[in-house]
């Protein structure tokens, strides 16, 4: 499987660094972040490393790329039964931090629209 050595995600993926994790299968895990910015603040994330969709459906394909918006969708409907927003930051402008591609799945709360410059 695709691991990047100087990355987070792999990391947990691979169990090297904890996290809290609340879901697990052959293709994503999913954490709490470690920085909540809602009552529930879930990261899904693939086992393979992607940099973003692109790259990750280059590699994995798209059917891949449909079971991890398939699983923030399930953990979406579970954690979140008022409604929830999947987010996906991708690039400098996009606000993404982490390279390794992930789906936000933030509930708990009402969410503003539109994101604002920070
Ligand atoms: P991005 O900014 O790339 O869209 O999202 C990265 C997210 O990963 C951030 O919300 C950040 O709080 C979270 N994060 C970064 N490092 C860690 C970590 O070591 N553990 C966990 N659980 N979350 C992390
Ligand atoms: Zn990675």
């Amino acid at each position: 499987m695709p691991t990047d050595s100087d990355c987070i995600f792999c990391k947990i993926v691979n169990k090297q660094i904890p996290a809290r994790e609340v879901y697990r299968d052959a293709g994503v895990i999913a954490i709490e972040d470690i920085n909540p910015q809602a009552p529930v603040h879930v990261l899904v994330i693939p086992v393979e490393h992607g940099r973003n969709l692109h790259d990750f459906a280059a590699l994995a394909g798209p059917e891949r790329l449909g079971a991890l918006l398939h699983r923030a969708g399930e953990i979406g409907r579970t954690l979140g039964p008022g409604g929830y927003r999947v987010v996906m930051n991708e690039g400098s402008d996009g606000g993404q931090t982490v390279s390794h591609l992930h789906a936000h799945v933030l509930a708990g709360r009402p969410m503003g629209w539109p994101p604002f410059a920070p």
